[in-house]
């Protein structure tokens, strides 16, 4: 190997140098082996997810259901996914060449750009957004534009602006909503905006839907739903959040033909399928879960309401969020960055919150604290932080 080709040889590819490190992993580096610590970062249900779900996978591994799966998903769990989508959005899906379970809603991300993005392709985003959008996107071979979003807009993102990002290059919009790490949830006028300009421009949208069913007092419909959308929209959603089975690794893709053929087309070369044992759960979490839902969405309301109320109080103004579990206070009174009020905070309080920046540069001034957790550590946690800002 001549040194010029031996200098500019690399034992990584291009695509992942282009990928930034987690902003949450730096955090959760300082966190471990720290005593008395109170976590508010990560993003995942504190509950044991609910003993019928646990029993039915106990169930299936009794009866030796321990074999690969049909790539696409046993058929029973396809078409409990269908009955759920026509349930609770009255959404017609064939469940043999419409839906395709997945390894979480992470692997649905992963395939969904993937089966789409060809490079160069551009793909809205809102910032701030959830960190794997960006990463999927660029590791697609594709290019993630950021919309910025404004807490004096409940962190919505405005179709207007939207439009003004469209580009020749557009070839899709990647939605989440409810957000994380905002909190926002979408008014279904704004939606149906954006599918206007989906309908215009000819793009796909990506819908994370991971939050969906995680709302305060208001419901958020399904991008699917919007008229004329079905045939645009990849329909991402999965059981983690909402029947807290975050370790069990079940999500699904719902949408046209063609676009869930080309992901399985993936899936059967790299994950095969998801695993069988928690594909039985979710079945059983799709058919009989909703009263779980349910306790599980008044209890995180009653942490909201004293996580916002409690960063007001202290002066740290936190926009209503209305779905999924996570507060976003600004720190920007303070006159430190997030990164360094997060910093300080874990070092001099032992409280983590994740800073916004790591969400996009919109989240810059802002915290995203996760609101599943026990009341006795989000009351002391804000104590702890309410100590803090008298020193600053
Ligand atoms: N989408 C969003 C917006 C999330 O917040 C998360 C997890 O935090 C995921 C997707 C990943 O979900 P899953 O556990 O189904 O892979």
């Amino acid at each position: 190997m001549s040194i010029e080709a031996d200098l500019e040889y690399s034992r990584t590819s291009k695509r992942v140098k282009a990928i930034k490190p987690s902003g949450i992993r730096k955090f959760f580096d300082l966190l471990s082996g720290m005593e008395g610590a109170i976590s508010l970062g990560v993003g995942e249900p504190d509950y044991t997810t609910p003993w019928h779900i646990r029993e039915a996978a106990i169930f299936a591994l009794e009866h030796g259901r321990t074999m690969y799966t049909s790539n696409s998903g046993t058929p029973e769990l396809r078409r409990e996914i269908a009955a759920y989508l026509n349930r609770i959005h009255e959404l017609d899906y064939d469940w043999k060449s419409e839906i395709l379970v997945t390894v979480g809603v992470s692997e649905a991300l992963d395939l969904a750009t993937r089966a789409i993005l060809d490079p160069g392709d551009e793909v809205i985003v809102p910032d701030p957004c959830y960190v794997s959008y960006a990463s999927c996107i660029t590791l697609a071979g594709g290019v993630p534009v950021s919309v910025p979003t404004y807490e004096d807009q409940s962190f919505e993102i405005n179709p207007m602006d939207v439009a003004r990002y469209i580009t020749p290059k557009t070839k899709a919009i990647l939605l989440g909503f409810p957000a994380n790490p905002t909190g926002a949830v979408m008014p279904a006028n704004k939606l149906s905006e954006i599918a206007i300009l989906a309908e215009r421009h000819n793009l796909i949208v990506i819908s994370d839907e991971i939050y969906n069913r995680l709302t305060y007092g208001v419901t958020v419909p399904s991008f699917a739903s919007m008229p004329g959308m079905k045939e645009r929209t990849v329909l991402l959603n999965g059981v983690s959040k909402c029947y807290s089975m975050t370790g069990w690794r079940i999500g699904y893709a719902a949408g046209p033909q063609e676009i869930i053929a080309a992901m399985t087309k993936i899936h059967q070369y790299s994950m095969l399928c998801a695993s069988s044992m928690g594909q039985a759960a979710a079945m059983e979490a799709l058919k009989n879960g909703e009263e779980d839902i349910q306790a599980m969405v008044e209890d995180y309301n009653r942490r909201r309401m004293v996580m916002v109320s409690g960063f007001n109080s202290l002066g740290l103004s936190c926009f209503d969020p209305r779905g999924a579990f996570y507060a976003f206070p600004s720190v920007k009174s303070t006159g430190l960055s997030s990164d360094e009020f997060a910093e300080r905070l874990l070092k001099e309080e032992k409280v983590a919150a994740v800073p916004g920046t790591a969400f996009g540069e919109q989240g810059e001034g802002y915290l995203r604290c996760c609101y599943a957790t026990s009341m006795s550590q989000i009351e002391e946690a804000l104590e702890r932080i309410k100590r803090f800002l008298s020193r600053l």
